[in-house]
């Protein structure tokens, strides 16, 4: 039997065994932040990357994270440059805690979700499952 053969039946078997759950659901997996401290400033390389990802305004986003940080800044290009000083982490943490308010749905945990606007409060409305949940702010 060829390796090919083998690996082929090796997969069928191991797709048998999963739960089906898995094989529908696609995993959902934001790109890890890359971001460099240059001087007095703070860059966030693959900041379209992230967004477009997650189906946000890059705006959005950047509004978010200027809160957040308590600072400004600028979009340039595919980057977004902060003023000040940044660590990886705190940035990421930050993603993360958006993504888990602002895109996962609290009913399915699916990220097929876009925000609506009614007034001035904001709901999640999921794609996915239907649901419609108010935004935690
Ligand atoms: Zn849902």
């Amino acid at each position: 039997m060829s390796t090919e053969t083998q690996y082929k039946r090796f997969l069928k078997k191991a797709y048998k065994n999963l739960p089906k759950q898995v094989l529908t659901s696609e995993r959902f997996e934001v790109p890890a932040p890359k971001s460099e401290m240059v001087g007095n400033r703070t860059f966030l390389y693959n900041f379209k990357e992230i967004c477009d990802r997650i189906r946000r305004d890059q705006s959005n986003v950047l509004k978010f994270l200027f809160k957040e940080l308590g600072t400004s800044g600028v979009i340039d290009g595919d980057y977004a440059v902060f003023k000040g000083q940044f660590n990886h982490e705190a940035i990421k943490t930050l993603l993360d805690g958006f993504i888990s308010r602002e895109v996962l749905c609290p009913v399915c945990n699916k990220p097929d979700t876009k925000v609506v606007r009614e007034g001035r409060i904001s709901f999640l409305v999921c794609e996915a499952c239907g649901a419609k949940s108010s935004i935690r702010k």
